[in-house]
């Protein structure tokens, strides 16, 4: 969808669990960077309309330009780093991730530099892993009711979209692997979803280590 108009609602801040991402079909690579805390790690920052629908890849005339994220980096490479082999210094990651969503972001995020520091704020002001774990939910390897980790995202104030992957073992089974929260366009903060993803979890859901 080549040049689709730029229009959209909100945005979908989409985090990942890295351990899901390591522990599927594809596996993973530690980027340059090191080995990226146990933590979620942003995949991206998704304008969205309140159909399911999304533009993609509004302006091929504004290619990724590292120079522009200079004083980003560090908080990229602990917060937005990427996981696909070969191990890399992440800038493929970033700019497929610009220039597929960030570029259809412009009237609201101006500049890659304003689109980068606005999902490093975002994935700052959140903790996922905080609420989980207040709830006796952590990254031991074990599977959790989903309904329990919904319950527990929401006594931490989030109602997030889950999706999972399966596990590249034997069980197949169903992982915590994405956490789709919601960004109001109009004063960037995280707001209740409009819309989710479909959920692709089973009932019970694998929380692997990382
Ligand atoms: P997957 O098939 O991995 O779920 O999605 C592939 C890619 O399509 C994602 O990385 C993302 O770029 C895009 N995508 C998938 N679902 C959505 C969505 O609900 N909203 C937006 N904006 N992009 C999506
Ligand atoms: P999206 O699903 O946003 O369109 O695409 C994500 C793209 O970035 C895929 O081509 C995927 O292989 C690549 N990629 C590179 N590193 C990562 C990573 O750490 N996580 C995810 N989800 N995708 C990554
Ligand atoms: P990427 O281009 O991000 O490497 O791959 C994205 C595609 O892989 C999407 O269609 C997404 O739904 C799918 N995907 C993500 N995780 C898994 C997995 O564990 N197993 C399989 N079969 N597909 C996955």
């Amino acid at each position: 969808m080549l040049g689709t108009s730029s229009a959209f609602d909100f945005f979908y801040l989409v985090l990942e669990w890295p351990g899901s991402y390591c522990d599927a079909a594809t596996s993973c690579c530690y980027p340059q960077s090191g080995k990226p805390a146990s933590d979620f790690s942003i995949h991206g920052l998704w304008p969205n309309n309140l159909d399911g629908s999304y533009p993609e890849n509004c302006d091929p005339s504004r290619p990724f330009n590292a120079s522009q994220i200079g004083g980003l980096r560090g908080d990229m490479d602990a917060l937005w780093s990427s996981l696909s082999c070969p191990s890399s210094n992440s800038e493929k990651f970033w700019a497929h991730e610009w220039e597929k969503h960030g570029t259809c972001s412009e009237k609201i995020l101006r500049s890659q530099r304003d689109y980068f520091a606005a999902a490093l704020r975002l994935r700052k002001s959140v903790d996922l892993l905080g609420a989980l774990e207040q709830a006796g939910i952590s990254p031991d390897g074990k599977s959790y009711p989903l309904a329990l980790i919904k319950n527990a995202l929401q006594d931490g104030g989030y109602a997030p979209g889950i999706t999972c992957n399966a596990d590249d073992d034997d069980s197949g089974s169903s992982q915590l692997y994405q956490i789709y929260l919601c960004v109001s366009k109009e004063n960037l903060e995280i707001t209740p979803c409009p819309v989710l993803p479909r959920s692709s979890c089973h009932s019970r859901v694998e929380f692997p280590v990382f």
